[in-house]
């Protein structure tokens, strides 16, 4: 884990430690989906790979992740309130954006859905609206996944 922030990542405004830190440090867990959600996002700008993998549901989730290939997350944007369906499943809709290197600037819009399994959110899948590599403004789908699998993005978490 890089060096811990002041500020939370997620862009809650409150400080780290009164925010996703108990949850990466498996102290407390979330309440809800969206909360599940702003704390995976702070896991991939702190690449506490532990976390994302263990917030992610066993049948969805990547062998492992590469922290090398996520890229620098550096705004969160969460879109309305979450929806629930009739089987419990939740949807959380995000924007956040990245800086890949110093000229690619990566925008992802997606759909996330999330189950709770034994009082535990966990991270299922997601529909992607939009995903955007600014260096080129086409979708980056044979960029690496932003998910840090080391996959393209087409073939891992992308439509
Ligand atoms: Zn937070
Ligand atoms: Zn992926």
């Amino acid at each position: 884990m890089m060096t811990a922030p002041d500020i939370c990542p997620c862009g809650s405004g409150k400080s780290f430690s009164a925010c996703c830190q108990p949850l990466l440090a498996g102290d407390l867990s979330a309440d809800s989906a969206t909360e599940l959600m702003r704390s995976r996002y702070t896991a991939y700008v702190v690449r506490d790979v532990s976390y994302i993998l263990r917030t992610w549901h066993p049948s969805t989730r990547p062998a492992r992740i590469d922290p090398h290939t996520i890229p620098a997350w550096n705004g969160l944007e969460i879109i309305g309130p979450e929806t629930i369906d009739e089987t419990g499943r939740a949807t959380v809709e995000f924007k956040a954006r990245a800086s890949a290197s110093s000229v690619r600037m990566l925008l992802l819009h997606e759909n996330s859905r999330f189950v709770r399994e034994n009082g535990h959110w966990l991270y299922v899948d997601g529909d992607v609206r939009e995903s955007v590599d600014k260096a080129t403004n086409k979708p980056g789908r044979n960029s690496p996944c932003p998910c840090g699998s080391g996959r393209k993005f087409k073939k891992c978490c992308g439509p």
